[in-house]
């Protein structure tokens, strides 16, 4: 089943303990985008400048990622966003944002978009993500990205888009900044008491915590110790995660469980270089071939 996704498109500058780099393709939605397409077709949405390298849109292309719903603004700069790991790779700082076109972008479905059956509103604000709602048509699952500039700055209506999806994605920090507790797993579970039926809370290198009204469980990361640049991370996981749904075109229970292991390795994946550029020396194959070790390790005897 073809997936959509609407969110941001950047040109990244990391700073981390293994290097710095500037001007890297980056963005909520290329990053899940890219991941997704491992398991089925990607529809994008976003917005460029007139400074958007063509070489990526068409790395993008050569994937089953459609591209027609990227709206390049004439005169218009790309996003940037520029972000420094500390020693621990864990906690984050952002040294810099420029909006840019992203300022002003107002999500356009082309036509035949808006009958995508699974939806991603990846990391964006919640005004933008509600307009993307309005022209979906019967989607069968809506699962949305959040971040805590949009808790503290567009509540209200990140509250609203709550209401309307499925599913919510969302890190450990942002959980207890959005419900005020600390215990994760009672945050998990008042975070859907804002209307997701499930939310995941990503814990980084701890790996992600699934909530639904019948089940909570924890998923470890995948133990790499090619630890590069995380970037990118949380928005494979998701990729990962509704890109294996959406092949399957299936959310139940068993599904969703599989589902966030392999958001959780094409993650483990994505933080072993810049970028997407471990991603691009991967195919399925070597997700299923971790998928196997990753069961294994999961695996004892009672
Ligand atoms: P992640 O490491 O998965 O949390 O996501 C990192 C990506 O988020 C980077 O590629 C950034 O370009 C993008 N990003 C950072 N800040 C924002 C923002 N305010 N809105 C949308 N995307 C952002």
């Amino acid at each position: 089943m073809p997936l959509l996704v609407v969110g941001s498109i950047a040109l990244d500058s990391v700073d981390t303990p293994q290097g710095s780099r500037d001007e890297l393709l980056g963005g909520s939605a290329v990053y899940f985008s890219y991941a997704a397409s491992y398991f089925t077709s990607v529809r994008l949405v976003g917005a460029v400048g007139e400074d958007w390298p063509v070489e990526h849109t068409r790395l993008l292309e050569s994937r089953r990622i459609d591209t027609r719903g990227l709206q390049v603004v004439p005169g218009g700069a790309t996003f940037r966003w520029r972000g420094k790991y500390m020693t621990n790779m864990n906690d984050r700082e952002t040294l810099e944002v420029h909006l840019n076109v992203l300022g002003s972008f107002d999500p356009v479905l082309p036509d035949d978009f808006r009958r995508c059956p699974f939806v991603f509103l990846a990391n964006g604000s919640p005004a933008i993500q509600l307009k993307v709602l309005d022209q979906c048509i019967g989607p069968r699952l809506v699962v949305a990205d959040t971040m805590d500039l949009w808790i503290r700055s567009e509540h209200e209506n990140l509250v609203e888009v709550l209401k309307r999806v499925d599913g919510l994605v969302l890190n450990d920090s942002e959980a207890r900044l959005l419900t005020g507790e600390e215990n994760l797993v009672l945050a998990g579970h008042k975070v859907r008491e804002f209307g997701p039926k499930f939310v995941v809370i990503k814990k980084g290198e701890h790996g992600a915590m699934f909530f639904s009204e019948f089940e909570t469980y924890v998923l470890p990361a995948f133990p790499t110790s090619t630890l590069v640049d995380p970037t990118g991370a949380g928005d494979t996981f998701a990729g990962g995660m509704m890109g294996y749904l959406a092949e399957l075109d299936a959310f139940d229970a068993d599904s969703l469980k599989r589902a966030m292991a392999y958001g959780i390795l094409v993650a483990s994946f994505t933080v072993e270089d810049f970028s997407l550029d471990r991603l691009r020396q991967i195919d399925r194959r070597d997700l299923d071939l971790r998928m196997d070790k990753y069961r294994r390790m999961l695996s004892f005897d009672a």
